[in-house]
């Protein structure tokens, strides 16, 4: 089954819970679910870019350089399956392909330590739903759970920072990020939250690493939050006794379902 969700089409969560009594927890993705991990990113490789343009020699304005080393990144980040890429990383990546370069300069590699030495100490802000939404659940009496697709510190950071909006400590897993966040990952994600994933929602934004393989780990209610209009691939085919739901926002969760 599969559900395309209209503004107020639909009853309120708490019916939602209702009729679906099998569902006894939520399993949420964290970046760009809960976190707006991609403003994080993307601020970040803007300042850097605008830096790094002081330090090269292009007839283009910084900001115009700033804008291209971003999309490269995203392109990288596009190519590799939207696998996360530390930082560093994906950023002398960027920079050696945008620039046609071997290795990136001392000078270069400094901007970059210096705008990226606290990336992975804080986390971006949460979205906007993330704390209604978690309460609500909560007030349904639904447990919650994170799984997110970063190192143990970095998920530790924005999960202090989402259970200090909830007002209680969320448990929450990590799939590092040399491992793919697979279908054993998620089965091994709901064990925190103590219940098999066939009675936990799984909640989402990355088809390949959040809904496709909950799927196959058995999971039976998923909510897709398609920010960019993706099409499900034709070839994919969802089992008939799977109930994934699709929103454009996390919000809409809230008041739409
Ligand atoms: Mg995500």
């Amino acid at each position: 089954m599969n559900i395309e969700l209209e503004n107020n089409s639909a009853p309120t969560l708490e019916k939602f819970f209702n009729d679906r009594e099998d569902i006894q927890g939520v399993m949420f993705d964290v970046d760009n679910t809960l976190v707006v991990t991609d403003k994080y990113f993307g601020d970040i490789t803007y300042y850097l870019g605008m830096d790094i343009a002081e330090q090269i020699e292009i007839s283009k304005s910084s900001e115009l350089i700033a804008q291209e080393l971003g999309n490269k990144i995203g392109e990288i980040y596009r190519r590799n399956k939207y696998h996360p890429i530390l930082m560093d990383e994906l950023c002398k990546e960027a920079l050696k392909e945008y620039l046609s370069i071997e290795n990136v300069s001392e000078d270069i590699q400094s901007v970059l330590d210096y705008w990226l030495k606290d990336f992975y100490l804080e986390s971006p802000a949460l979205n906007e739903g993330t704390v209604p939404l978690l309460k609500e659940i909560r007030r349904c009496q639904r447990k919650i759970g994170l799984h997110s697709h970063a190192q143990d510190e970095w998920t530790r950071i924005k999960a202090d920072v989402i259970s200090e909006g909830l007002g209680e400590s969320i448990p929450y897993f990590f799939t590092d990020i040399s491992l793919n966040k697979d279908k054993d990952r998620w089965i091994q994600s709901c064990e925190i939250i103590d219940t098999p994933i066939e009675n936990v929602l799984v909640v989402g934004d990355n088809l390949y690493a959040d809904i496709f393989p909950a799927i196959e780990a058995g999971c039976k209610h998923l909510i897709w939050i398609n920010r960019h209009d993706i099409k499900i691939p034709e070839e994919t085919t969802i089992p008939g006794n799977v109930e994934l739901m699709i929103v454009n926002r996390l919000e809409e969760i809230l008041y739409s379902l």
